[in-house]
């Protein structure tokens, strides 16, 4: 595995190149989007970059978990050739030009994080007109990055295919996230209830139909009660996040809570389009 640092040192070689953007941390979540880019691709690129852009102030930028040694080691092993892994300077510089996905980019993460959307949106193309991929690998537990990233390459008409892969979790059913390692061991235990509950909530929504709000707002009072702090509980169109408040095909629920100072999100497809 090759690391590299400046967008100068990426070679544009004549085959398929595979990129899975990542901020690090690995954990099987990103070890799955690589493997999957090796298996479709003829080379994989992961980009390691903990994007300030993406952070709002008071969050956990400066926390963030960092491990470039151990990432490296994973990278390899999950078959990525080239590790772009740049600066701050490289990436951000005294750039002023942004990307605004306006509408989807503002609601559910992108009201609770102002900019975050902004932030993710201007780096990722970024790294695609850096790295020149064929396809790009995202992960559907963050599944309106995945929103966002589509409008965004449909509306600048960016060649690239993208690839939405499966959340990949924890035995007990929690989303993995390099976030998880902020729990303690007690909100640890407690954190697959989220699951549960979206599993739940889903086969209520499948029995009762029209009743979606009451369905959600019990399911929030059970949240609250097992100890979360609710920032949403949705159904949602998975592609452009519009509130939905009948069971139509496409449907999907969406969640974001915190546990003590860990914030938490995870999705469920309840009807697939
Ligand atoms: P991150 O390093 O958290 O920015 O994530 C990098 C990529 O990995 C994003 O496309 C995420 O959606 C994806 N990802 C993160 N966690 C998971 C997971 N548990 N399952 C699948 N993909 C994931």
């Amino acid at each position: 595995l090759k690391i590299v640092r400046t967008a100068a040192e990426i070679e544009h070689l004549d085959v398929r190149t595979g990129l899975v953007p990542t901020m690090g941390a690995f954990h099987e979540g990103h070890l799955e989007l690589m493997r999957t880019a090796k298996r479709e691709t003829d080379r994989v690129v992961a980009s390691l970059f903990v994007n300030p852009t993406q952070f709002g102030p008071g969050e956990d930028f400066s926390r963030y978990p960092r491990d470039e040694v151990r990432d490296a080691d994973l990278a390899a092993r999950a078959g990525v050739d080239l590790l772009f892994a740049p600066t701050v300077e490289e990436m951000v510089a005294d750039g002023v030009t942004k990307v605004t996905v306006s509408g989807l980019g503002d609601r559910f993460e992108g009201a609770h994080r102002p900019g975050h959307f902004d932030g993710v949106a201007t780096i990722v193309l970024k790294l695609f007109h850096i790295v020149r991929p064929e396809v790009a690998y995202f992960g559907k537990k963050d599944l309106q990055q995945c929103a966002v990233i589509d409008r965004m390459v449909c509306d600048l008409k960016f060649e690239v295919s993208l690839r939405f892969c499966e959340t990949v979790r924890e035995r007990d059913g929690l989303a993995m996230s390099s976030r998880n390692a902020y729990l303690s061991p007690e909100h640890r235990a407690q954190a697959s209830f989220l699951y549960a509950e979206l599993k739940r909530v889903r086969g209520e929504l499948i029995v009762s139909k029209s009743l979606v709000e009451a369905t959600l707002e019990e399911s929030k009072g059970r949240l609250r009660a097992a100890g979360f702090l609710v920032d949403y509980l949705d159904l949602v169109n998975p592609r452009t996040f519009d509130k939905r408040n009948e069971l139509v095909r496409p449907c999907t629920l969406i969640a974001a809570v915190t546990l003590g100072s860990t914030r938490l999100i995870d999705n469920l497809t309840v009807l697939e389009a």
